[in-house]
């Protein structure tokens, strides 16, 4: 989430006086950002990522695993010891980490203390830097708390216990739930002022139905007894049987659902603006197929569901658009997507970027288009912008609504960072030394470090191949919303098809040909580095369009493929993601040690693409499944739901052995454990 003021929050009716305000100065606040940054040029790769944990409280008597509602202490007491770590208490390449807070009142979020840079030793300490993290959690817990890198609770809005302490749901005075306690919120003002705010902007609650996974013994059709029909303590809670809640469906009704989910994501900073518009739009069409790959939450209020990734649950959670936003009143004011959802647009001025890729309806603002296009920002760009500046400004505190334009950036970020998409490119924050970066948001967080490594190390590694041979990912986008509906949907990284691009390479290539960096000594490795040529790089040419270009119809460059084909290959123009990482790898001439690490990482990359490994989703579906107290009607139950979080930190502690799920050779200690003085 954004930064956190301490100040007074306008309700929605106060704050909607001034969403012109903040975006009129919003924009200029970009302005002068464009102004300052424009030519920037030749940043280092720095990266990092952000790894989102759920504390839950372990109740051996009860057997009931609940979340831990402690987060305001717990982050006080990391803060702590944070504070009296020094870079020299931590394992080598690694500095004293970060612990923010998030929406839930159970979670945490932590990055490493300062990026990583593209040398290999960064690359490989990755897994360690993230379980030197969550060991530094774990050892300032209390005894009977566990941190969990776990995407949806699936107790959470259950009507038992699923909170320590117990809170009741009559007290949601933001979100007025059934399910959730205001006490699910972080307390800090700008969380419960969002969620009241989105309701009110809406002018209903929010209203998210999963569609539930159908067992032999599920009644049909699925009316769910635990939905309070009859509740009448806030104006909205007839909205439930009045049509908000479907049959069949596991429905939920607050924010808290969605923003209490756990994700991994990753920003990569770019040698330039431009690089960084070309990076932004190489991802979009991966975010989907990360998505199914990643998958890892098929349990929501207690049932099992019939989607496997949390994707739709956020996205309906802060959906904040009015009935007429909406589209259920005939309106020229329809916008598609919630303000959380999946990129609408691409954005490079490459030549690659066919205009026909927009394919998907995108409202903008349009005098803020015509502001940034008086202001000498081409189209692509002003559009982008003027696409995020169509959402209203949520949260505005009193204290901050007037700013020095040239030096703030507040307004602008309130908008920015309210549009939650798969990929979200980051200007340069003023007064640091940050450059322009991109950052990619769909994947879900992974139980091990292990896992959350491999998928940071394969997309730091596809990122930079992507550069190094010029690839070309581009398909229509409403074809990315389309991989988008289709990850989330059970099994999708075994049985699902995705449309992919057929033809990668750059025209009139055959093979994968890196071409050298073109600013060495600009981009220029930190000190202390090894040898360039094994680091990863920014800052690659774009290949320059050639005279004649064969117009292939759009429809003929891309079709549908399995997740396997688009990690192994198909064709001899697309040698895979894997492929391409592969032959990346080979251009740094990597020490045979150091490739056996990021082989590793590969292989789980691999072997859930193609089989012998399953997705965190299946794995934690067959588990409630085949419990012996299941009783085949798609409830997870609390003695389920105990057995499953405990097997969890077994896997992760590497107890308990889940050859379907994890490599023979897993183990939790790589790297940290054996340095002599780690923490
Ligand atoms: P947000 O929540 O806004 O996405 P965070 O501050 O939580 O951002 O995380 C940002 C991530 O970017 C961290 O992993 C951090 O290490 C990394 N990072 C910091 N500076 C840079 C930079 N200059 N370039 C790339 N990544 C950076
Ligand atoms: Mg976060
Ligand atoms: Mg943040
Ligand atoms: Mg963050
Ligand atoms: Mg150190
Ligand atoms: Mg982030």
């Amino acid at each position: 989430m954004g930064l956190l003021y301490l100040g007074t929050p306008l309700s929605w009716d106060e704050a909607k006086q001034y969403a012109d305000h903040v975006r009129e100065h919003g924009i200029t606040q970009f302005l002068h950002t464009w102004d300052r940054v424009k030519d920037r040029w030749g940043d280092e790769l720095l990266w990092g990522d952000e790894v989102e944990y759920m504390v839950v409280t372990f109740d051996d008597k009860e057997k009931n695993a609940k979340l831990s509602l402690r987060q305001t202490e717990i982050l006080a007491k990391l803060s702590q010891v944070v504070g009296n770590l020094t870079d020299d208490d931590t394992p080598a390449s690694m500095t004293v980490p970060t612990f923010h807070p998030e929406y839930g009142r159970y979670m945490l979020e932590s990055t490493p203390g300062s990026p990583y840079t593209g040398s290999i030793p960064d690359l490989l300490s990755v897994e360690t830097n993230m379980h030197y993290r969550r060991t530094l959690a774990r050892r300032h817990l209390n005894a009977n708390e566990i941190p969990f890198t776990f995407t949806s609770f699936p107790r959470l809005g259950t009507h038992g216990v699923f909170t320590e302490p117990h809170f009741s749901a009559d007290d949601a005075k933001s979100s007025h739930s059934l399910f959730l306690p205001e006490e699910i919120t972080n307390p800090h003002a700008r969380f419960p002022t969002l969620t009241a705010n989105i309701r009110s902007r809406r002018g209903s609650k929010v209203a998210i139905n999963l569609p539930i996974f159908i067992d032999e013994r599920t009644p049909r059709p699925f009316v769910d007894p635990t939905i309070p029909w009859q509740r009448s303590i806030y104006p909205e809670d007839p909205e439930a049987k009045n049509g908000a809640a479907l049959i069949d469906h596991i429905y939920m009704d607050a924010m808290g659902f969605g923003m209490g989910c756990c994700c991994l994501q990753l920003t990569f900073q770019s040698c330039n603006v431009d690089e960084a518009r070309r990076m932004y739009d190489a991802l979009v069409p991966v975010g989907p197929i990360m998505l199914a790959l990643t998958a890892a939450s098929p349990a929501w209020r207690g049932y099992l569901a019939d989607v496997d990734c949390r994707w739709n649950v956020i996205a309906g959670s802060v959906d904040d658009r009015t009935p007429e936003e909406r589209g259920l009143k005939p309106s020229k004011d329809s916008i598609p997507k919630s303000r959380y959802d999946s990129v609408d647009l691409y954005i490079s001025n490459d030549w690659t970027n066919k205009p026909e890729y927009n394919d998907a309806p995108a409202p903008y603002n349009k005098g803020i288009f015509e502001r940034l296009r008086n202001h000498g920002i081409d189209e692509m760009l002003a559009k982008h912008m003027a696409h995020l500046f169509i959402r209203d400004p949520l949260v505005i505190f009193s204290e901050t609504i007037d700013q020095d334009d040239t030096t703030s950036n507040d307004h602008f970020e309130n908008i920015q960072s309210t549009n939650w998409q798969t990929i979200r490119f980051k200007p340069p924050p003023p007064n640091s030394p940050i450059g322009w970066r991109v950052e990619f948001r769909s994947m879900e967080v992974q139980m091990t470090d292990f896992e959350n490594a491999a998928f940071a190390v394969f997309i730091v590694l596809l990122s930079r191949a992507i550069l190094a041979f010029s690839l070309n990912f581009y398909i229509p986008i409403s074809k990315v919303d389309q991989n988008m509906a289709r990850a989330q949907r059970r099994d999708a990284a075994r049985s699902g098809k995705f449309y992919f691009r057929k033809d990668v390479l750059p025209p009139g290539h055959t093979t994968l040909t890196s071409s050298p960096p073109s600013c060495s000594g600009l981009c220029s490795p930190v000190e202390g580095a090894p040898a360039k040529e094994k680091l990863l790089r920014n800052c690659f040419p774009p290949v320059p369009r050639p005279p004649y270009v064969e117009d292939a119809s759009i429809e003929d460059e891309y079709e549908e493929m399995t997740v396997e084909e688009i990690f192994i290959g198909k064709g001899s123009k697309f040698p895979g993601l894997l492929g391409v990482v592969e032959a990346y790898i080979d251009t740094l001439d990597v020490d045979e040690g150091d490739r056996l690490q990021i082989n590793r990482y590969l292989d789980l990359v691999r072997k859930r693409a193609t089989g012998p490994l399953q997705t965190p989703a299946t794995w934690i579906r067959n588990f409630v499944r085949s419990h012996p107290s299941y009783n085949r009607d798609s409830v997870v139950s609390q003695e389920i739901n105990y057995d499953l979080m405990v097997a969890i930190d077994e896997i992760e502690r590497g107890v308990r052995r889940v050859p379907e799920l994890l490599p023979e050779d897993y183990t939790p200690t790589n790297g940290y454990h054996s340095k002599p003085n780690s923490h």
